[in-house]
C-alpha cells in the first residue's frame, strides 16, 4: 500500500470500511468568508504563540534536559510532550496548506530537538526520562505514555505527507518499534488511560502499509473493558472506559475526551477492518451521545468531576465542563463515522461542534483559549481557572490550544471527499475544491447565509454523481442546475444526488432557508426548562452583558413568540450577523437579601420592554468580561 504523499489527517482511499474517500489535504482552499478568516489568524497568530508558550510553559524545556543539553527539574505535567506534538502537526498542515519556510525552520528545530530527546532503545518521553526514570509502563493509568506516542505518530504521519521530510517518522517509528517490543500478543497486557495510541496506530498503519501497527490498535482496544484501571477512591473503570469491552458498550462514559478518542480509534479500526459488530457498538454510543448527553452546541462532558459525560440529560449550563478537546474529539469520531457510512447526520454533528463548541474555545485573536465551555456565566472570575468568563493565553494542562490549531489548519479535510463515482461536499464554505478530474468554487456567505452557489471549472467526461449535504436543521431545501429547478430531494443518507454528464461551466445553486429560530429543549433537562435557544442554521447563539448595558442579563427574558430579527455587522466581532428578539427586563429587587421565600408573597415586579441582541456564541467573552447565556428564559405573555 502506498499512502499519497499529501493526505490530510485521516487517508481512507484503501480502506476497506470507507464509504467515502478522503482528499489530498491540499483539495479544498477556503477563499474568504470565515473558514480563511479563522485559518489565517489561526497561522498567523495561534501558530507563534503557541511556540512562545511551549517555551514558557517549559515544554521545550523538558526535551532540551531529557536531550542532556540542559539541567534542571521537568516542569508541568506528564503529557507536555504532547502539546509540542500537537504543535508539530499543525504547523504540517499549515505547511502543506502553504509552503513556509518560518513554518519549517522552526519544526525542523522542534524536530531535531525530539530526536535528540530519543533514548538510544527507540524510547522518547521527557517525563519518564527527566522526573521519574527507571519507571518507565509503571502507570498506565495516570503516565501518559502511550497517549504521548500517539500524538507523536500523528504530528510524524502529517509531516511526512506535508513534506516528504521522514524525520519525524523515523523518530516515531523507533519509538514504536520500542512500544511494540513490550505491549501485544504474548507480551504485556494493558488498558491505558487515555485513548489515543489506537487511532495513531492506524494511521501509521495507513502511512506505512505495516500491519502490526494495525494489529497493536486492536490489541488495545480489546484490552479494554476488564476493569484493570481506576480502582482508587476518585477513579472508576467507568471513567476510563475500562468497564465494559468496547464491542458490548451502549453508551459513552467516564473522561469524555478519552471516551472520544476511544470511540475514534475503535471508527479507524473499523475503516481498516469493516468488522460490522464494531460499527454497530459504535452507531449505538453515538447515537447515545447525541439523544442523551450532547449540549446544543455540540459539546460534550456534562461534569467538572473527572471530566466526565454525565447521565443521560445531565447537561448543566452553567456548570458545563463541555472541554474544547472533547468537542475535537466529537469531530475526530464522527468524520470517521461518516467516511465509514456516508451518513449527514455525522457531517451535521461535526458542523455544530466546529462552529459553536470548539470555534468558542479559541479568541477572535487566537492567543486565548477555554478549556472549559459553559453555556451561561453570570461573568464573575472562576477561581478552578479552568472556566469563567475570559479566556487564557495558555493552561496548566494545554491540551486544548493545540488541538484547536492542528484542527482549523486541517479543516479544509472536513469539507469534502471523493473518487471517480464523485464528489461529496459535506461541508459549506467559500473554497475551491479539487478533486481527480474534477475542480469547482463554491460561492457563498454560510454561515450567515444558506444559498451556495457551485461553478465547474474542470470536469471528467464521463457522468459522476454530485452530493451535496442538506443539513439536518434545515427545511425546504432546493436545488437548481444551469437556473433549472430539480426535482432531486434527499436521499435517505442526508444528501441531494446529482448525477450527470456534467460540462465545464456548469452551475449548481443549493439554497437552504436559514431563518432565524427558536429552539426548545428536551423537558428531562433540568437547567433549560423555560428556556429557548436561538440559532441560525448551525448557529447557537447567547446574549451577552457587553450587548446589554446596565441591564442584568439574569433579568431578562425571551417574548418567543415574537419575530426575531436578523442584521449583518461586519464590524461586530470580526462580522456577525446579529439576532435581534423582543423581551424584557423583570424586576427581582423584591429578591434582595433572599434566596427562597414562600409562593406569592412577592408579587411579580414590573416588567421594561427590551431589546434582546444575541450573537454567535463562539464569539462570546471577546469583549469587555460579563455574563453571558444561551438558554434564555421565556417569557409568560
Ligand atoms: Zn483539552
Amino acid at each position: 500500500m502506498t499512502a499519497k504523499a499529501t493526505a490530510g489527517p485521516v487517508e481512507t482511499a484503501q480502506s476497506p470500511g470507507a464509504a467515502l474517500k478522503t482528499l489530498d489535504i491540499r483539495a479544498v482552499t477556503f477563499d474568504g468568508g470565515l473558514w480563511a478568516r479563522r485559518q489565517a489568524v489561526n497561522r498567523e497568530a495561534a501558530l507563534p504563540h503557541g511556540l512562545r508558550m511551549l517555551e514558557t510553559a517549559g515544554n521545550l524545556d523538558n526535551l532540551r534536559i531529557a536531550a542532556g543539553r540542559k539541567t534542571g527539574r521537568f516542569r508541568g505535567r506528564v503529557f507536555m510532550d504532547s502539546d509540542v506534538y500537537k504543535w508539530l502537526e499543525a504547523a504540517a498542515f499549515e505547511i502543506a496548506r502553504v509552503p513556509s519556510e518560518e513554518l519549517r525552520t522552526s519544526s525542523e528545530t522542534l524536530i531535531e530537538l525530539v530526536a535528540a530527546a530519543q533514548g538510544d532503545d527507540g524510547y522518547l518521553n521527557s517525563y519518564y526520562t527527566v522526573a521519574e526514570p527507571g519507571r518507565r509502563w509503571t502507570d498506565l493509568a495516570h503516565g501518559h505514555e502511550l497517549y504521548c506516542a500517539g500524538h507523536l505518530i500523528q504530528a510524524a504521519v502529517a509531516y511526512r505527507r506535508a513534506t516528504g521530510d521522514e524525520r519525524l517518522l523515523t523518530i516515531a517509528r523507533r519509538f514504536v518499534d520500542c512500544i511494540h517490543a513490550v505491549f501485544g500478543p504474548g507480551r504485556r497486557a494493558t488498558t491505558d488511560g487515555h485513548a489515543e495510541i489506537e487511532m495513531a496506530l492506524v494511521e501509521l498503519y495507513r502511512e506505512t502499509g505495516e500491519r502490526r501497527h494495525l494489529d497493536l490498535a486492536a490489541f488495545f482496544l480489546d484490552q479494554r473493558g476488564r476493569g484493570r484501571i481506576g480502582q482508587n477512591r476518585y477513579d472508576s473503570p467507568a471513567a476510563f472506559q475500562d468497564r465494559v469491552p468496547v464491542r458490548e458498550a451502549t453508551t459513552v462514559e467516564g473522561h469524555a475526551v478519552r471516551a472520544l478518542y476511544l470511540t475514534t480509534g475503535a471508527a479507524d479500526l473499523y475503516l481498516e477492518t469493516g468488522e460490522t459488530p464494531l460499527l454497530e457498538t459504535l452507531t449505538r454510543q453515538w447515537q447515545d451521545m447525541v439523544e442523551s448527553k450532547l449540549y446544543i452546541t455540540g459539546g460534550v462532558g456534562a461534569r467538572h468531576l473527572a471530566e466526565s459525560f454525565g447521565q443521560p440529560y445531565e447537561l448543566p449550563s452553567d456548570l458545563a465542563y463541555g472541554e474544547t478537546c472533547g468537542g475535537i474529539a466529537s469531530i475526530m469520531w464522527s468524520w470517521r463515522m461518516l467516511l465509514a457510512t456516508g451518513h449527514a447526520r455525522y457531517a451535521d454533528l461535526i458542523e455544530r461542534t466546529l462552529y459553536n463548541a470548539v470555534l468558542a474555545g479559541v479568541s477572535l485573536t487566537g492567543e486565548q483559549y477555554f478549556y472549559v465551555n459553559p453555556l451561561a456565566s453570570n461573568g464573575e472570575a472562576e477561581h478552578l481557572h479552568r472556566g469563567g468568563c475570559q479566556r487564557k493565553a495558555w493552561h496548566f494542562v494545554a491540551c486544548c490550544p493545540p488541538n484547536v490549531m492542528r484542527l482549523l489548519a486541517s479543516l479544509g479535510h472536513y469539507v469534502a471527499t471523493g473518487d471517480a463515482s464523485g464528489l461529496q461536499i459535506h461541508q459549506y464554505a467559500a473554497a475551491h475544491v479539487v478533486a481527480p478530474d474534477v475542480a469547482l468554487r463554491m460561492e457563498t456567505a454560510y454561515p450567515w447565509d444558506g444559498r451556495v452557489r457551485l461553478t465547474l471549472e474542470e470536469t471528467s467526461a464521463r457522468p459522476w454523481t454530485l452530493a451535496l449535504r442538506v443539513p439536518g436543521w434545515c427545511t425546504g431545501a432546493s436545488v437548481r442546475v444551469n437556473g433549472r429547478e430539480t426535482t432531486s430531494s434527499a436521499t435517505p443518507s442526508g444528501y441531494l444526488r446529482l448525477e450527470r454528464a456534467w460540462t465545464r461551466g456548469d452551475v449548481v445553486e443549493l439554497d437552504l432557508p436559514m431563518p432565524a429560530q427558536c429552539v426548545a429543549a428536551h423537558p428531562w433537562i433540568e437547567s433549560t426548562r423555560g428556556c429557548v435557544a436561538i440559532e441560525l442554521g448551525p448557529l447557537v447563539y447567547c446574549i451577552e452583558q457587553a450587548d446589554h448595558p446596565g441591564t442584568r442579563i439574569a433579568d431578562l427574558e425571551i417574548d418567543a413568540a415574537a419575530p426575531l430579527q436578523s442584521a449583518w455587522e461586519p464590524d461586530t466581532l470580526d462580522g456577525v450577523t446579529v439576532i435581534r428578539a423582543r423581551g424584557w427586563e423583570v424586576d427581582t429587587s423584591a429578591w434582595r437579601h433572599r434566596l427562597y421565600r414562600p409562593l406569592g408573597s412577592a408579587p411579580p415586579g414590573p416588567r421594561r420592554p427590551v431589546t434582546l441582541n444575541a450573537i454567535p456564541y463562539y464569539a462570546w467573552a471577546n469583549r469587555e468580561p460579563g455574563a453571558m447565556r444561551v438558554w434564555i428564559p421565556r417569557a409568560q405573555n
